[in-house]
């Protein structure tokens, strides 16, 4: 590796892009991305497919929404955003229903025609049956949340699939990440800004890294190039931190997904992006249809499925999300120590903090991490 590059950024994906591009804009400093994979994006990146022009997100459906206006405002210098707003359903026993739970899943499930007030003193009665003082795991969780006969149709099922572990093994936070609600707003999220890039993800990292002091070199893992580093390189890495120090504390856990993609002739397969299977008897837990993700491009007559699974990682598995266990957290604090101990390395990002982080969580991060990396660089 020449000399000219005071800054590596290890992972193409938002984390290290976002870095990669406020060091080369604002530093005015020339910037090597490697990326292991041969694409850019990490996990967001999309594709058209080539049989049918619909734009697949590779790693799963990716829905960009957030609060945070500095965030929205970057996104939208590299592509402006379409209107989507993000709805999920799900299928148990036949019937679909709207997810998160809210009024409309209530009464259809129940077979009732319950007012907000009506629902709320009526599950309130559920959960004063099943319920636990404090609870200590996912089960226990939901049930005091939503009653036990919503828990056991839509929440028990579709979590052993997702984590292949009992849910009263799991720990509670998991299912806060999932509002309950008692009026007909079925919307995924509650942001203040929601939609997907209108030229696509693939368009957008390439706008983003089209700066003339960043340099990206993809298939090339950053391990094999360490040893030429020059004394004196900042390396922004995004990669496990657990594999940044051979693994010397121990190995983190982690789930990875498998993916199987499918064209279809027809038009529209299950009329919405995601439909979640929420019995173990379908092995897989959701099925996505991207088209739906893009109701102003023109598709007919094809359409692009993409059932997912979900497993333990293995040693050559992709990381997808961090299980963080009690027994994780411990070794993580480990690396957190060391890494503290490396004055030239920014550790990010999803795999380098080991947190599930959504799009605009890693790039808020890594507006935070340039702005401490800026301060050191202004003092010299
Ligand atoms: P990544 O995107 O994972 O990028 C890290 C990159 O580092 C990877 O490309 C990897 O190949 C590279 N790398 C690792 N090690 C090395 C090495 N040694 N050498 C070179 N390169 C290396 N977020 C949302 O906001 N909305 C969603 O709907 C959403 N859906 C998701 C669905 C799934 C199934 C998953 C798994 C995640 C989802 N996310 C979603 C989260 C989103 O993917 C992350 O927020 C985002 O990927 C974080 O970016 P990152 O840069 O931290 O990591
Ligand atoms: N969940 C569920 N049923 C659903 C959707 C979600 O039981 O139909 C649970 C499951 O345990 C999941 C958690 O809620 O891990 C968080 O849901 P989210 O949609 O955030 O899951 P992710 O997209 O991260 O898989």
């Amino acid at each position: 590796m020449d000399g000219s590059f005071r800054y590596v950024v290890v992972g193409a994906g938002f984390f290290g892009a976002v870095m990669a591009r406020r060091i080369a804009e604002e530093l005015g400093e020339p910037v090597l991305i490697v990326e292991r994979r041969s694409h850019i994006g990490g996990n967001s990146h999309s594709d058209i497919d080539s049989a049918t022009g619909i734009e697949v997100h590779r790693y799963g459906t990716h829905l960009f929404h957030t609060s945070n206006k500095a965030v929205w405002t970057f996104v939208n210098r590299f592509s402006d955003f379409n209107n989507y707003r993000h709805r999920v359903f799900t299928r148990h026993r036949g019937q679909v229903y709207t997810m998160p739970i809210n009024l409309q899943t209530i009464n259809a499930f129940f077979g009732t025609d319950l007012s907000p007030g009506e629902a709320r003193d009526f599950i309130a009665r559920q959960v004063a049956e099943g319920a636990v003082a404090t609870p200590a795991n996912l089960e226990e969780k939901a049930v005091s949340l939503i009653g036990r006969p919503l828990y056991e149709a839509f929440i028990r099922g579709y979590t052993a699939k997702q984590w292949e572990t009992d849910p009263s093994h799991l720990p509670p936070d998991i299912i806060t990440r999932l509002p309950v609600r008692f009026s007909r707003n079925d919307f995924y999220f509650g942001d203040l800004y929601e939609g997907l890039p209108l030229d696509g993800y693939g368009t957008l990292f390439a706008r983003l890294l089209d700066h003339p002091h960043i340099a990206v070199k993809l298939g090339c893992d950053f391990f094999a190039l360490r040893p030429e580093l020059p004394a004196g390189t900042t390396v922004i890495y995004t990669g496990p931190i657990d594999r940044y120090f051979d693994y010397r504390c121990g190995r983190l856990g982690w789930r990875t997904l498998d993916f199987e993609t499918e064209a279809l002739p027809v038009d529209d397969y299950q009329g919405a992006s995601v439909m979640n299977y929420a019995d173990t008897d379908v092995r897989y837990t959701r099925i996505h249809e991207f088209k739906h993700l893009h109701p102003e491009r023109d598709h007919e007559g094809r359409t692009v499925i993409m059932r997912e699974y979900s497993r333990f990682a293995g040693g050559g598995d992709e990381p997808y999300y961090p299980i963080n266990t009690l027994a994780d957290r411990r070794i993580y604090d480990d690396y957190r120590a060391l890494a503290d101990g490396e004055k030239q390395v920014i550790f990010g990002g999803r795999l380098g903090s080991y947190r599930y982080l959504d799009m605009h969580q890693a790039i808020a991060a890594a507006f935070k991490a340039f702005e401490r990396l800026a301060e050191r660089h202004r003092s010299g």
